[in-house]
């Protein structure tokens, strides 16, 4: 079974952990570690010949095109992360608009092709029942699948902390049509009546191992790919400390930070991974 492998690319400061301990207007004045995190994802896909998505913010598109272009010469499928790393339903859908152009922008300019970007996946997995609107506006943007789904709500998004919501209610775990779009969400595994999403980001980096590979095996054993996600810094045990965070954001944060790359190393090793454009192939040709 083909799984599919999803990189956020953002810098470390522009995780919403740290979103009330570092100002916006701060990003520019703090070192970039974006582009050799994502280099070192890229050497580890390289060295296993494999693809992914990487789901690229238009922040960083911006500020460093060329990374954008090494992404686009490994074979990799480009994607948009948005561009400011706002949470949908904190926007208006002419705010949204105006970001996603502003990302796609950045990324066609910075990869040198035009119109290829056809998946999208919002900043904190932000599509809820508030945000839905969303789906028409990527739609009219030439977006074909979305992956901003985190199917862990039964009720109208899970509440997060931080006043954060995630996920629709009734939603389904797997692959599915939402309006004109695609809607890929990112895996979750079935647990005492709950969703759990064990296959990414933080839970990956709490889990052992041999924990979100049983996940994976079991999302395959109900038929389906597992859909992966990580940023490039949780790869970076260096990356600096952020003192005005709050202690649990700051665990949670840098949790494992040096076992994400060994990790992924043995995950390639052992499963076929591609980007989700190839994975889900008949899915979007058929639409
Ligand atoms: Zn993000």
């Amino acid at each position: 079974m083909l799984n599919a492998l999803t990189i956020d690319v953002e810098e470390y400061f522009q995780a919403h952990a740290f979103e009330n301990a570092i100002d916006r207007g701060a990003w520019d004045r703090l070192p970039a570690r974006v582009v050799e995190n994502t280099r070192r994802i890229l050497r580890l896909l390289a060295e296993h010949g494999t693809r992914a998505t990487f789901f690229v913010l238009g922040w960083v598109a911006e500020r460093h095109p060329a990374l954008v272009a090494e992404i686009a010469a490994g074979g990799h499928e480009l994607g948009s992360h948005g561009y400011a790393h706002q949470l949908l339903y904190r926007q208006t859908p002419a705010e949204f608009a105006a970001d996603l152009e502003r990302s796609l922008a950045a990324i066609r300019r910075a990869a040198g092709t035009d119109g290829a970007v056809v998946g999208y996946r919002a900043p904190g997995f932000s599509l809820t029942d508030d945000s839905l609107w969303a789906l028409d506006v990527l739609s009219a943007h030439g977006i074909r699948y979305d992956s901003s789904l985190q199917p862990v709500a039964d009720g109208r998004g899970a509440r997060l902390r931080g006043g954060k919501r995630t996920g629709i209610a009734g939603a389904g775990r797997f692959a599915t049509r939402l309006g004109t779009l695609w809607e890929f969400p990112v895996s979750t595994v079935r647990l005492g009546g709950r969703n759990w999403p064990v296959a990414g980001g933080g839970w990956f980096r709490l889990l052992p191992l041999w924990l979100t590979r049983r996940a994976i095996a079991r999302i395959n054993g109900e038929g389906h790919p597992a859909i992966v996600y990580l940023h490039p810094w949780e790869l970076d045990p260096e990356e600096p400390p952020v003192a005005a965070a709050s202690a649990l954001s700051r665990f949670r944060h840098r949790l494992n930070l040096d076992k994400t790359e060994s990790r992924l190393r043995s995950l390639l090793r052992e499963s076929a991974f591609a980007p989700l454009r190839e994975v889900y192939a008949p899915q979007l040709a058929a639409s």
